[in-house]
């Protein structure tokens, strides 16, 4: 016999953070990698809050999301939800639980959906229930929202200035991290990479926090679309780029990291420190711009307009309207990637990545990246970006499991395409790692074969190339960009460089 019951279900509100209170409260946000979470401290900062990342979520943070919230839950919630949860608690233990409530509040991205996405807030809600933190205030960041204003006793104002700077950040964040992995693997001092990049964000850290007011709203967008500020700034740190000596021949395997956004993002536990882990053994990793994900966001919302059009009187213009909008965005990444001599990756096109998926997964099926993992996989293979795809699917998560269903398709159509989904759900690195290993020794062949195949229409051997780069110093450097000449291995592209380079030399 049914139940009857007086608990409606409520969506959660946070109690109100006052003008007052803001001054005395610390923001907590993460889920990001460190460079882009630091960046976004001095957003926070720049426009007078005092904000801090949560340190990088552990295999104990993950126990602990399963503990306190719902156990059959995707890993990213789990991994936040406990991440959360325990800085929490470790701060309960130093200051006590009631400082805390007063002391810090949460902020993070929320979002509607047919994926785990947009009931994060939920999961945080019920672990907080069961630390007896109820009290504890979160905002929703809703990210289809860029000026949703004050939120509740006015002292958090999600305003223009405040996504603006977001998003810059996560673009500069993005340029700094694509040269990174270009240079790491290449290094001939050990270490140099490391202590560069944290000198530039270190840097870039006091760009964003001495960020000119420029208005609440049209002075901003203005302001933010014009200014040579950001791009001025990242030229400066580039220079520093000059310092580092590489030694690009060296045939290593491109891998291409895809996958649930979360997942793809962050460096530590959550994807089993896979960045890092690549690199140990050889490769050279293609990081996952978050700038590709805000790309996809606008072309979704394009879509749905596009469903108006012929319908509502005005959906053909705002169609243009955001696609005017999505432009100004990818040249606005554009611009930062031109000041760090165009070598971190550029962004592909929404509508080809589009295309390419649309035989094997429909453009409006929501939830995590969608047809984009698919169109991404497809993209790099059949453009020579990189020589495998390592795709980091969360334990529990539907959107990837489909997608991963849907790129069987793929690999029957192009069985030369050299795919790793890794099932990531905290304690089975061995196994994922090993799986991925299996596919890096086939994908180490392959840029073996592709420098071989450069030297065969190059003419060039190894001491050859080597005198040339001698008389080249310049081509040593980590500012040098060595253009892609159609082989996914770098080491191939240098050959093709050094041959046309020398051939000009010698016509002239
Ligand atoms: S995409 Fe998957 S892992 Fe990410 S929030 Fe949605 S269900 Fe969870």
């Amino acid at each position: 016999m049914a139940v009857a019951t007086d608990h409606h279900y409520r969506a959660y509100t946070p109690a109100p953070l006052t003008k007052s209170d803001i001054d005395e409260v610390e923001i907590l946000f993460g889920g990001l990698h460190w460079r882009a979470e630091r960046l976004l401290q001095a957003v926070f900062e720049n426009l007078g809050y005092n904000a801090r990342p949560l340190p990088v979520a552990t295999k104990d943070d993950l126990l602990t999301g399963r503990e306190l919230a719902d156990i059959g839950q995707c890993c990213p919630t789990s991994f936040t939800t406990g991440n959360l949860a325990n800085f929490l608690r470790s701060e309960s233990e130093r200051i006590g639980a009631e400082q805390v409530k007063d002391r810090y509040v949460y902020v993070t991205a929320g979002s509607c959906g047919a994926c785990r996405f947009g009931q994060y807030h939920q999961s945080y809600e019920l672990a907080l229930k069961n630390i007896g933190m109820e009290q504890f205030r979160m905002f929703l960041i809703d990210q289809g929202q860029p000026d949703q204003g004050a939120t509740a006793g006015g002292g958090l104002n999600i305003n223009m200035p405040l996504t603006l700077g977001t998003v810059w950040a996560l673009l500069a964040a993005d340029v700094v991290q694509g040269l990174e992995y270009r240079t790491r693997p290449y290094e001939v001092n050990a270490g140099q990479t490391d202590e560069v990049v944290r000198q530039c964000v270190d840097e870039l850290y006091e760009v964003f926090r001495n960020r000119p007011a420029k208005g609440e709203k049209w002075g901003s967008i203005v302001w933010h679309l014009s200014t040579n500020y950001f791009v001025k700034a990242l030229r400066e740190v580039f220079r520093k780029f000059e310092a580092i000596e590489v030694d690009r021949l060296q045939p290593k395997p491109v891998v291409k990291i895809t996958g649930e956004f979360y997942l793809q993002t962050v460096e530590g536990d959550p994807n089993y420190n896979i960045h890092r882990w690549l690199e140990a053994e050889g490769a050279e990793v293609y990081p996952a711009p978050i700038a590709v994900w805000l790309d996809y966001l606008i072309r979704f919302q394009v879509q749905s307009l596009e469903d108006y059009v012929g319908v509502d009187k005005g959906a053909r213009a705002k169609v243009a309207a955001l696609k005017s909008v999505q432009k100004v965005f990818g040249w606005t990444y554009n611009r930062m990637r031109a000041a760090f001599g165009n070598i971190p990756h550029e962004m592909p096109d929404q509508y080809e990545l589009r295309r390419l998926a649309a035989p094997y997964f429909h453009h409006k099926l929501s939830g995590g990246e969608g047809d984009m993992l698919v169109g991404k996989a497809l993209w790099t293979h059949l453009n020579k970006k990189a020589h495998m795809i390592c795709e980091l699917s969360p334990y529990s998560c539907m959107p990837n499991t489909m997608s991963i269903g849907a790129m069987a398709g793929v690999i029957g159509q192009y069985p030369d395409l050299l795919y790793a989904p890794i099932e990531v759900k905290g304690d089975a690195e061995v196994h994922a790692l090993s799986r991925c290993q299996m596919i890096l020794t086939e994908a180490k062949k392959r840029a073996i074969q592709d420098y071989v195949a450069a030297m065969e229409t190059t003419g060039l051997s190894p001491e050859t190339a080597k005198e040339l780069l001698a008389e080249r110093p310049e081509m040593r450097r980590a500012s040098y960009r060595v253009p892609h000449r159609g082989a996914a291995a770098t080491a191939a592209n240098l050959l093709y460089d050094l041959a046309d380079m020398t051939a000009e030399r010698n016509a002239a």
